[in-house]
């Protein structure tokens, strides 16, 4: 088994990956700089000639600009979901788990050492989950990122084009990033259509390169918006359900098998796991995710399988069936 991941390697190869990391979040960011400046100085200042329109158009453009930056700031700028400290499998209990050759022995291993953790999830083999390069057991939806190199709390997937890793602390900021990207790029596209409409015509009246960044601009925001309704809509999908990408491809084992429904609380229950149960902010990037990342609410069938299912009652009241949590929070809201 391999030894724990360490960063001491740090010569030029090293700063050069890490900086070769940033290309698709620099070459984000310069798409959207020159937007905004095509969209604002190009089209609204120099082309649109009503006054209340270029208001109205540069208002509602501004809040879309700034709730896109700063979903997408603070997708980049979280950081991830660490494994605690607990979790770790001490070296003597790693020694033998790696000299033992019996698999029932090192299930024993395993088992002594999540006794006391609250983990329902099991690996392949039906043995608690652990990570033999962080050396330690994996907390529930926690896998193992080989570009971050150590385990992330319930991941999603890492994306390139935020340098990070899409996981429970940052899946809200990522989803509202979508969102705001997608209404941007609408938004976009349909002020700017008449104008695009009318340098086909020939009738566009613009200085220099102007009109050209307008036909550009149209053509990107098609362009992005195309790209990004799939990929929200999924996400959308992936919410309502409570499930990661990962587990969307490979279902979370409990002990009474695979069940990729293991984590549905019900479509608003679900909801609110991640966007939090005050209204108010669920569109706001600001951290309101429900729970900790390490322990999740079940699905009610399979709550009695819980390692602590009998004398956990810190999260009682989430564990809840499905259709009871719906009528308590739908007694919440309303
Ligand atoms: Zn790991
Ligand atoms: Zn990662």
């Amino acid at each position: 088994m391999a030894g724990p991941t360490t960063i001491n390697n740090r010569g030029p190869c090293f700063w050069c990956i890490k900086a070769l990391k940033w290309t698709p979040v620099l070459f984000i960011v310069c798409i959207i700089a020159w937007s905004y400046y095509a969209y604002v100085v190009q089209l609204c200042l120099a082309i649109v000639e009503s006054t209340p329109k270029q208001v109205i158009f540069l208002v509602f453009y501004h809040i879309f600009f700034i709730m896109l930056c700063w979903s997408y700031w603070q997708t980049i700028f979280t950081e991830i979901g660490r494994v605690p400290i607990k979790y770790k499998i001490d070296d003597a209990d790693f020694h033998t788990l790696t000299v033992t050759e019996s698999a029932e022995a090192q299930r024993q291993i395993l088992e002594n050492v999540s006794r006391h953790l609250p983990n329902t999830n099991v690996n392949v083999q039906h043995f608690p989950r652990f990570c033999d390069k962080c050396r330690v057991i994996k907390p529930d939806r926690a896998h193992h990122c080989s570009v971050c190199g150590e385990c992330v709390l319930k991941m999603d997937h890492h994306c390139p084009w935020i340098n990070n890793c899409v996981c429970f602390t940052n899946y809200k900021f990522f989803l509202l990033f979508l969102g705001y990207a997608l209404f941007y790029c609408v938004y976009v596209a349909l002020t700017s259509l008449p104008y695009f409409i009318e340098f086909w015509r020939g009738t566009l009246e613009g200085k220099g390169n102007g009109r050209f960044h307008i036909l550009f601009l149209f053509f990107v925001a098609i362009m992005f918006g195309v790209s990004l309704v799939s990929l929200f809509c999924y996400h959308c999908y992936l919410v309502s359900e409570n499930r990661t990408t990962l587990e969307a491809f490979r279902p979370p084992i409990f002990r009474s098998g695979p069940d990729k429904r293991g984590f549905n609380l019900g479509r608003y229950n679900n909801f609110q796991e991640v966007f939090g149960d005050n209204p108010r902010t669920w569109f706001i990037p600001i951290k309101t995710s429900l729970g900790d990342g390490i322990e999740f609410p079940l699905n009610s069938r399979h709550q009695a399988n819980s390692y602590q299912s009998m004398e956990n009652t810190q999260n009682s009241s989430r564990e809840v069936d499905s259709e009871t949590s719906k009528l308590n929070h739908g007694h919440i809201v309303t």
